[in-house]
């Protein structure tokens, strides 16, 4: 396998668990060095220990929602490694409220997570990608919000659209400086937080997905992987979605089929 990644130094955030370890993962098997963050040290410590076979990984506990924690993410990433070639914004949260009940303070905890904590880490990568002649951004949007929608996920689903809106215009202000940003769209992705949805979700999902399967985690890491290397130089301010055609189907009845034989 062609290793696409090989010499490039990366930060995962909310990389200790599902699609942000998966992605971790796969830049290690393209040849990154990888810095992990989350929350939870222990998390941290058990995911750099799996998966310190597949390259060179280490962690650092940062909550995306405190910029203080987003400073000193990406001056000791700099301080360890002397460059950040990949920042991939990954850590979010997918709590459910409808909007009649959802308090101000949810709107914006939401909101302070998924759209200013990646706001605030793409700003403070830009001075050090700057000044090392480039970079590449990629962000863990949703086809929920930008494409879908689900009740109980209207704040949700703002903020992975507001990430997209955000990335739009990153592109064009930082591709002066050879710096790109892309998304990734998940469709149904099997991770720890998805899996707490219960089991009646996970069917109603699969069986709205017409390749008939959740993805895994590793799948969002190979698109990531495309995006941030050399394969998708030319590519700056787009998304892939990456969801088994899940956003295909016009009606549940569009994956019947309607003549007979
Ligand atoms: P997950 O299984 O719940 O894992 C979330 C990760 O983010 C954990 O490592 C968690 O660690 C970290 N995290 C949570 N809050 C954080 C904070 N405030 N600061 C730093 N890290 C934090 O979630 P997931 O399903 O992998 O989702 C990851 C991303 O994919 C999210 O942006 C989500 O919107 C997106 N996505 C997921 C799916 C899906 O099907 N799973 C679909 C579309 C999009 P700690 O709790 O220890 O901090």
């Amino acid at each position: 396998m062609e290793r696409l990644l090989e010499g490039a130094f990366a930060v995962v955030t909310g990389a200790s668990k599902g699609i942000g370890k998966g992605i971790a993962k796969t830049f290690l098997n393209h040849g990154a060095t990888v810095i992990i963050t989350g929350r939870t040290e222990k998390d941290l410590q058990n995911t750099v220990k799996e998966l310190s076979n597949f390259g060179a990984i280490s962690y650092i506990v940062a909550d995306i929602s405190k910029a203080a924690d987003i400073k000193n993410m990406v001056d000791t990433a700099i301080e360890r490694h002397g460059k950040i070639d990949i920042l991939c914004s990954n850590a979010g949260i997918f709590p459910m409220s409808l909007i009649e009940n959802m308090s101000e303070e949810e709107w914006d905890y939401i909101n302070t997570v998924n759209v200013k904590g990646m706001f605030l880490a793409v700003k403070e990568c830009i001075p050090y990608m700057k000044k090392q002649g480039g970079g590449n951004i990629v962000i863990t949007s949703s086809i929920t919000g930008p494409v879908t929608g689900y009740t109980g996920w209207s704040h949700y689903g703002a903020t992975k659209a507001a990430q997209l809106g955000f990335m739009r215009s990153a592109a064009i202000e930082l591709a002066r400086y050879g710096i790109r940003i892309n998304a990734v769209q998940p469709g149904n992705i099997e991770t720890e937080g998805l899996l707490s949805m219960g089991e009646e979700y996970y069917n109603t999902m699969k069986k709205s997905i017409p390749l008939g399967f959740l993805g895994k985690p590793e799948d969002i890491g190979n698109a990531m992987v495309f995006l941030a290397s050399d394969l998708a130089k030319f590519i700056t301010g787009q998304t892939i979605v990456v969801d088994g055609g899940q956003i295909l189907p016009e009606s549940s009845d569009a994956m019947e089929v309607p003549i007979e034989k």
